[in-house]
Parts: structure tokens; sequence; C-alpha cells
């Protein structure tokens, strides 16, 4: 063998004995076969075998299959974001002619696919309450071929009766998906409570680091499976293994990441209720939450992820005050290490409800820094829009235009 050879031959190394605990990180997109034959019947060997980097490597099924373990579900598949996986796990069952429910508190880009995209391939898309399983009765007919749900609601935070609207959905022969990233699959497991689709944006919680985007769809059914892996392999849609890699590490400590997450959200809570600048806090734990007694019921526990309402005076101070936070930081997503807020609009993200009130709803998700820091934060938070207000300072008449 010639050295230009051997420099492309890998050489196969002994792997017996070598036992970490982490998943290795297998790269491809060729895989080799024993002989013609095999090559040829590829296919023969199913959803479980290895034919193509794109149909899945160690890597990725190895995360498949904690998730599948974790939502009780028959198979998971990953795709590259949370969003995709809300998107495709919808495009896989559609067809011209189909009609599609969507909760009115669904995650705003699902809103924008559902408004954008669904109708130029002749799907009729139709939102309903979330809190209304009798709205969906109402809504619901034979053309309908999934009642999409989002519990609790992105924002304002409304738990569903998932079970009650899987009842009626199935009776019409609907598909119920439902967005569980909220919840992840350690507090709420929707395929036990009548969805026959549960999607994660393991983005948030379960990777939980702010360092890769990733989505997964569960299903118990393995001819829904089916469909959606055929429907991804024409779309050419799969996820690489370095990320696969980072998502199985990420997930080992989600059960403490999220207890640490949750007590820090109580103890937030606590102090944001008891003060005059706050209206109302929204969390499915608070027992004026809508859909609490749902959550009580159905749910194992409760994320680090609420939302706050100021009262009307506050609203125009809440920015500059944002501005003055130290150890939260300002951005979208959230489930990471490090603490979020922001400011959400909600009226623009309803249809079929009526958002009354303000329409500044602050998203809070609390990380995993000491619970005094981020105290301290809000109370700078809440001193800047007092002192604000005191002082006649208003957003519209900036102090550097009056002379
Ligand atoms: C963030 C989020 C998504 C999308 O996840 P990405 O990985 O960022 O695309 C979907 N659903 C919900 C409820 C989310 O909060």
């Amino acid at each position: 063998m010639k050295d230009l050879t051997r420099c492309v031959i890998t050489p196969k190394v002994k792997m017996e004995g070598f036992d970490p605990l982490g998943s290795a990180i297998h790269r491809a997109s060729t895989i080799v076969f024993e002989n013609a034959a095999a090559y040829a019947n590829r296919l023969e060997r199913g959803p479980d075998g290895y034919s193509y980097g794109l149909y899945g490597t160690p890597t990725t099924r190895t995360l498949e299959r904690k998730l599948t373990e974790l939502e009780r579900g028959g198979r998971t598949l990953l795709v590259p974001s949370g969003q995709a996986a809300n998107t495709i796990a919808m495009l896989a069952f559609l067809r011209a002619g189909d009609k599609v429910l969507i909760a009115d508190t669904v995650y705003p880009p699902m809103r924008d696919f559902a408004d954008s995209d669904l109708p130029k391939f002749g799907v009729t898309v139709v939102y309903y309450d979330p809190t209304s399983p009798a709205e969906v009765e109402r809504l619901i007919d034979e053309r309908t071929r999934i009642v999409w749900c989002e519990s609790p609601g992105s924002t304002t935070m409304e738990v569903q009766d998932l079970p009650k609207i899987a009842e009626i959905a199935h009776r019409y022969g609907a598909l119920v998906g439902c967005d569980n990233t909220w919840a992840t699959p350690l507090n709420f497991k929707p395929l036990m409570h009548g969805a026959d689709i549960v999607t994660e944006a393991l983005t948030k919680y379960v990777a939980g680091h702010s360092d890769v985007l990733m989505g997964s769809i569960s299903v118990s059914d393995e001819a829904h499976f089916l469909t959606i892996r055929s429907s991804m392999g024409r779309l050419g849609i799969g996820v690489s293994p370095d990320d696969a890699s980072l998502v199985l590490r990420g997930m080992e400590t989600l059960g403490v990441r999220m207890k640490h997450a949750h007590e820090g959200a109580m103890a937030a809570i606590d102090l944001l209720q008891g003060h005059p600048l706050v209206e109302r806090v929204l969390y499915p734990a608070l027992a004026d939450c809508l859909g609490h007694d749902i959550w009580k019921r159905d749910f194992l526990g409760a994320s680090g992820v609420f939302s706050v309402i100021f009262v009307p005076e506050a609203v125009e101070h809440v920015s500059a005050a944002l501005d003055a936070l130290e150890t939260f930081a300002i951005g979208a997503s959230w489930g990471g290490t490090r603490s979020l807020v922001a400011p959400m609009p909600v009226k623009v993200n309803r249809t079929a409800t009526k958002w009354i009130g303000n329409d500044l709803v602050l998203r809070v998700s609390i990380g995993l820094e000491a619970h005094e820091d981020l105290m301290a934060d809000l109370q700078r938070m809440l001193r800047t829009i007092e002192m604000r207000i005191a002082t006649g300072l208003s957003r519209a008449v900036p102090h550097s235009a009056a002379r």
C-alpha cells in the first residue's frame, strides 16, 4: 500500500474495554457496506439500521432513545430546531383541503408559519381559545387533521385540558400535537395525556446552555413515526452528531437545573407579587393562573419561566428599568444557565381571544445564578421604575430634549 492510500484509509482500533460514561460523536455522511448485496438491500435495514448519515448515527440514536424513554413514547426524531419540530410535525401529515386548529397562545413563529405557509398548500388554519375544549368541539369537523396545543401557552401561560381536547379530536379522527417546551419531558408527558405527537425545543432546558439549536418530535404510534421519518428524508432534514452530543451532555443535568430554576422562580415571584408596581404574575404553579387545577392534575412540576404584568403607570418605564439590570441579560430563548428577560407583545399574537390590559408582558427565565443576586437585580429594576415615576420621567419626553 502506498502512503497516499494509507492517508485515506482509517484503521480500525480496538474498541473493547473502552467504556466511557458519555456518548461518542460518530460523524458520517457515507456509511460503507460489507458487499454489493448489502448495499443494494440497504433499505431493508429499516429505521433502526444505518444507511446514510442523514438518516441517523449512533450519536443521534442515543439522544432519540433517551428522549423516547422520558416522553414514554415509542419513537423520537431529531430536527434542527424547536420551530422545525413544530412545522415538520404538521407538514408530514397535512394535505390540501385539510384544516388545522391551533391554540391562540401558540409560539409566535408557529403562528407566522400557519398564516404564511399553510394556506399556500391549501390548508385552512383556525385558532381556538386554549382554555376552551367547548370551542374545539364547536370548530372541529371531519376535515380537521390536526389539533395543535401548547401548554402552558407562550407568554400568557394558560394550561390546556389536553385529555379533554384529545378526546374531542380523536372522535373526529384528528391528530393532537403538543409543544411541550416549557415543561420539558421531566414535568409533563403529553403522550400519556392523549397527545399523538409531542415536540420539544431542546434548544431551551434540555440542552440548557444557550449554545445549540435542536428540536425533537416524539410519537407513540409506529405508523406516525414512519410518516414523519419519510417526510424528513425527502425534505433532507437531519441533525449533526456534534450538536446531538452537546444536547446529550446538557441533558444529564436537566433535573438539577430545573429544580434550581424553579426555586429561583418561586423566590422571584414572591418578591414581585408583593410589589405595588406589579399587577400580576403569570405562572402555572400560581392558584390564579388559568388552568392551574389542570397543571396540578397533569404536570409533575414547574420550570423557571414566568411572565410579569406591571401596573399601567409602570409600563412606559419598563424598558429603561431593564437597562439597569446587571445579572439578568436581555434576550430571546430561555432555559439556559443565564437568567433572561424579554418584553413580549401579546395583542398581535391573539386572534381567537382578546388580551385585555397592557400589551407589555415581561417574560422572565430564571437561570442558575445565586438567588440573592437575582433578587437584588429585580429590586434594582423595580427601584428604577419607582424613581422614574416619582421624578415624572417619561419615554415620550426624553429629558435630553427638555431645555
Ligand atoms: C423557543 C421555542 C420554540 C422554538 O425553539 P427553537 O429551537 O428556538 O426554534 C418552540 N416552541 C416554544 C414553546 C418555544 O419556547
